[in-house]
């Protein structure tokens, strides 16, 4: 199985390629044509442990790498990394139950794919007999740049930059970004918005391949953003993970539908979803979940995507996001038409509006439920689920939670719902101890202590003393600066 490009069936790449280079060359988004050729025995994955699992379906998904070198990518990507060596535990909370994709290394869901991204970048290199030093350029609403970097810190070969809109994440986010260690590890801020960052860091893809500004350099561009069909796969893992756990709980049997609900940004969580589901896994709806930047919701309710719209900045920052980049992939799928999907991103880049056709958003309507919800939901929803279950979720969670409520509503006849559980409550203290009903004094460090004493619920280690840590990365810059910026780093050979 080969990839081509979203927007022209005739930008083929490997596996290996489309992970090392991130993005196609015009601009398009790497994409199996379709999963057609792809034989993939889901029932056989479902007795397996999380790491056997993941070899599974890595090695469907990314055919350029055989299983014996999967096997050992996986294994150092995850062993001992995460809380639990099942990675994503389910918990049951009232009538659903809660995948909890984040209790890896940063507390945040981005760390099941970006352990394993650094490993399939530095094997994709060799691979495709690379020498040049990979420089990551990322986008981050506040999870991915520090998930990445503490995946690519101090890789051999890699180097990577961060960019998060000044200003539009928490306060603890900002505070793991700003302290990150590493000698190939470098974070900015930029005056905009998680649109604006990840809008300037396509166009310095386009701007170095168009006029091969790196040319010669011995350093080539790739992405961590979902963008990178490396970030996408790993993801797919922990649909059959939850799967399999309500098979062996005896709260399913094997064949029967489960319906899954997503709290959502740039669309790459929830497409992991669709993969499974094309590569067998029973998968009922899939449920979309926004907050007040509810772009997804209307598109999928009328098959129009209108990105000119006001953008909110909520308590589930990672979420706040307009233009949603893995959407492109999925209208590529499902029309398997590359001529058209060029030509709605086109209008999308135009005018930030395009309409699909009957045909696809029929389709569209088959596969996914939406729904959003604001802060004062959101908040509610926190309150709710701990009074009613003793649970504590973060504010995205909070989100998928309301939705999850919403959908089950609208459809009695539902199948068993699993919720994406995307942060800890512990990156978000401020507005989850108000969805408790407290007022929060104090920096969100001193609500993170607050929060503990009021729940009982254990810090995560890795939160616990950020405080206490040395900031390290300071620079903030304008839009227009972030091609300079990048030139500037990748011609500097030591950075620290
Ligand atoms: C990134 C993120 C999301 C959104 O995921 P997408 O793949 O961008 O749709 C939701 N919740 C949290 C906490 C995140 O970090």
């Amino acid at each position: 199985m080969n990839y081509q490009s979203t927007r022209d069936p005739a930008l083929r790449a490997t596996a290996a390629e489309a992970v090392l280079d991130g993005l196609a060359p015009d601009g398009g988004l790497y994409c199996m044509p379709s999963f057609a050729e792809l034989l993939f025995d889901w029932k056989r994955v479902l007795d397996m442990d999380t790491q056997g699992m993941a070899t599974e379906i890595l090695t469907a998904l990314l055919p350029s790498f055989t299983k014996e070198e999967m096997r050992v990518l996986v294994k150092n990507a995850y062993t001992g990394k995460f809380e639990t060596d099942g990675l994503t535990p389910t918990v049951q909370v009232g009538d659903d139950t809660v995948l909890e994709l984040f209790r890896g290394p940063t507390s945040a869901f981005k760390d099941v794919a970006l352990s394993m991204l650094p490993q399939l970048m530095t094997a994709a290199r060799e691979k495709c007999g690379v020498t040049d030093e990979i420089l990551i350029l990322t986008a981050t609403s506040g999870d991915t740049g520090k998930a990445a970097m503490e995946g690519f810190c101090d890789v051999p070969g890699t180097k990577i930059i961060v960019f998060y809109p000044d200003g539009g994440v928490s306060a603890v986010q900002k505070a793991q970004m700003a302290t990150q260690a590493g000698k190939n590890v470098c974070v900015c801020a930029v005056r905009g918005n998680f649109d604006d960052a990840q809008t300037g860091v396509k166009n310095i893809f386009a701007a170095v391949t168009e006029q091969k500004l790196l040319a010669g350099k011995g350093v080539r561009l790739s992405s961590a953003n979902s963008i990178n069909i490396g970030r996408l796969a790993p993801q797919v893992v922990y649909y059959f993970r939850a799967y399999a756990d309500l098979v062996h709980e005896g709260k399913i049997r094997v064949g029967d539908k489960v319906d899954y609900v997503v709290p959502t940004g740039n669309f790459g969580d929830i497409l992991a979803g669709y993969f499974a589901k094309e590569m067998g896994l029973p998968v009922g709806k899939l449920v979309c979940a926004s907050n007040a930047n509810n772009v997804l919701t209307d598109f999928l309710q009328t098959g129009r995507y209108d990105k000119n719209r006001p953008f909110y900045k909520t308590v589930s920052p990672s979420m706040d996001i307009l233009v949603s980049s893995n959407l492109e992939r999925l209208l590529f799928l499902l029309s398997g038409d590359a001529s058209l999907v060029k030509k709605l991103m086109g209008e999308l880049k135009e005018n930030g509006v395009y309409q699909v056709p009957v045909d696809l958003q029929r389709a569209l309507h088959e596969l996914f439920w939406q729904g959003w919800c604001d802060d004062e939901g959101t908040k509610k929803a926190i309150g709710m689920v701990w009074r009613e279950y003793g649970y504590l979720c973060d504010t995205h969670t909070a989100v998928a939670w309301d939705v999850a409520q919403q959908y089950k509503a609208a459809h009695p006849d539902h199948a068993p719902v699993v919720i994406l559980s995307t942060a800890s409550p512990y990156k978000f203290p401020a507005a989850v101890l108000e969805g408790l009903g407290h007022g929060a004094k104090g920096d969100e460090f001193d609500i993170m202590e607050q929060l503990r004493n009021e729940t009982g619920i254990p810090v995560p280690k890795n939160l616990a003393g950020l405080r206490e840590r040395t900031v390290r990365h300071k620079d903030v810059i304008d839009r227009g600066q972030m091609l300079d910026y990048v030139l500037n780093k990748a011609t500097t050979k030591e950075w620290w």
